[in-house]
């Protein structure tokens, strides 16, 4: 189950990935739910901030934020859209609602880098929701492939494993009826479901079975067939896998590194002012 929490200016959150699973869940560092319909949750935003040496990935369900950043980019995030952002040597950036009421509901999603990239040049990918290649399978599964691929189909986000060694699969599944979807998951990942709506009946590539609850997050077991995932209509979950970097993890909030040194120098480099120019 997550944790509840607040972060950047107040936000109300759900933690769900913490740093217990940071380990066991490599190369993913963190999970965040938010959703709240009340604008004491969500208004003060998250002000200037920095991030150094992994990604960070948006979702937005529901609501519009606006990201400004120290190199002057600038972009909307709103309703099914993602923002994809490298931080790599550093970014400072802003995250604010651009609504005053309303829902607004989504996750971030912290992906690690291997240690060669953590410090390569910054990006973002701005991708609106209508730039989300989906399908829906037989069985009624619609399925959003935000990255990787399912079923053959390639997601907003693909790059080639050899440029890319967490090699991410980030899919939103919708029920739309009784319905189970299979999802083939190489071995060597570590992979999990967060269940947003409704349940999932899970059985895992070593034929064990577990039931996922709303709002928890279930570890799978990867390699073999895959796993086959249940649930009923309007049930909604996130199916998110990645190749571990087995590397170590120093992190210091916003900055994740490989040693003590590398954060000391992240530290120095932002207090300095050198970090996002
Ligand atoms: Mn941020």
């Amino acid at each position: 189950m997550g944790r509840p929490t607040r972060d950047g200016a107040g936000v109300r959150l759900t933690r769900v990935l913490t740093g217990e699973l940071q380990q066991r869940l490599d190369p993913f560092l963190m999970l965040d739910q938010f959703d709240s319909d009340d604008p004491k949750d969500y208004g003060a935003g998250f002000p200037d901030h920095p991030h150094r040496g992994f990604e960070t990935v948006t979702y937005m369900i529901a609501g519009r934020m606006r990201h400004r950043d120290s190199t002057g980019g600038e972009g909307l995030l709103q309703n099914g859209g993602v923002q994809w952002m490298t931080a790599g040597r550093g970014v400072i950036h802003s995250e604010m609602p651009e609504q005053e009421e309303g829902r607004m509901e989504g996750f971030q999603l912290w992906l690690n880098l291997p240690s060669q990239q953590k410090m390569c040049t910054p990006g973002y990918r701005d991708i609106q929701s209508e730039q989300i290649p989906e399908f829906t399978s037989p069985e009624g599964v619609r399925v959003r492939v935000i990255a990787g691929h399912s079923h053959g189909v390639a997601g907003a986000m693909d790059r080639p494993a050899s440029e890319w060694p967490t090699d991410p699969l980030y899919l939103d599944l919708h029920f739309e009826s009784t319905a189970r979807f299979a999802q083939s998951l190489p071995a060597t990942h570590n992979a999990f479901v967060y269940v947003y709506r409704g349940q999932l009946q899970v059985t895992n590539a070593d034929g064990q079975g577990q039931t996922v609850g709303l709002q928890r997050m279930g570890v799978l077991h990867t390699g073999g067939d895959g796993v086959v995932l249940q649930g009923e209509a309007g049930t909604r979950a996130l199916l998110i896998a990645g190749q571990p970097l087995g590397e170590p993890i120093a992190q210091y909030g916003p900055f994740v590194m490989n040693t003590r040194e590398e954060l000391m120098q992240a530290v120095h480099d932002f207090q300095s002012g050198r970090l996002g120019r």
